[in-house]
């Protein structure tokens, strides 16, 4: 698998998690996947509206420890 499929995946799995957390009645942070395209294995733990805010800023998701050795911005 490319890391760009694997980053596809992950946003769909993520989407899948955000669902769910949003379908609950808290805002609980919910557990998820790194979408650094890696297959680092990390997780970020995130509230439902904090990952409503990074949907809507059409960032990936990076785990911190991923995020930093990063040097190229992910793309669409
Ligand atoms: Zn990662």
């Amino acid at each position: 698998m490319s890391s760009d499929q694997r980053s596809v995946l992950f946003r769909e799995v993520n989407d899948r998690i955000y669902e769910l957390l949003e379908s609950g009645d808290s805002d609980l942070p919910g557990e998820f996947l790194c979408e650094c395209g890696r297959d680092c294995g990390r997780r970020v733990a995130l509230a439902p509206h904090e990952f409503a805010e990074l949907r809507d800023s059409g960032r990936f998701l990076e785990s911190p420890d991923c995020g930093e050795s990063r040097l190229v911005p992910a793309l669409g």
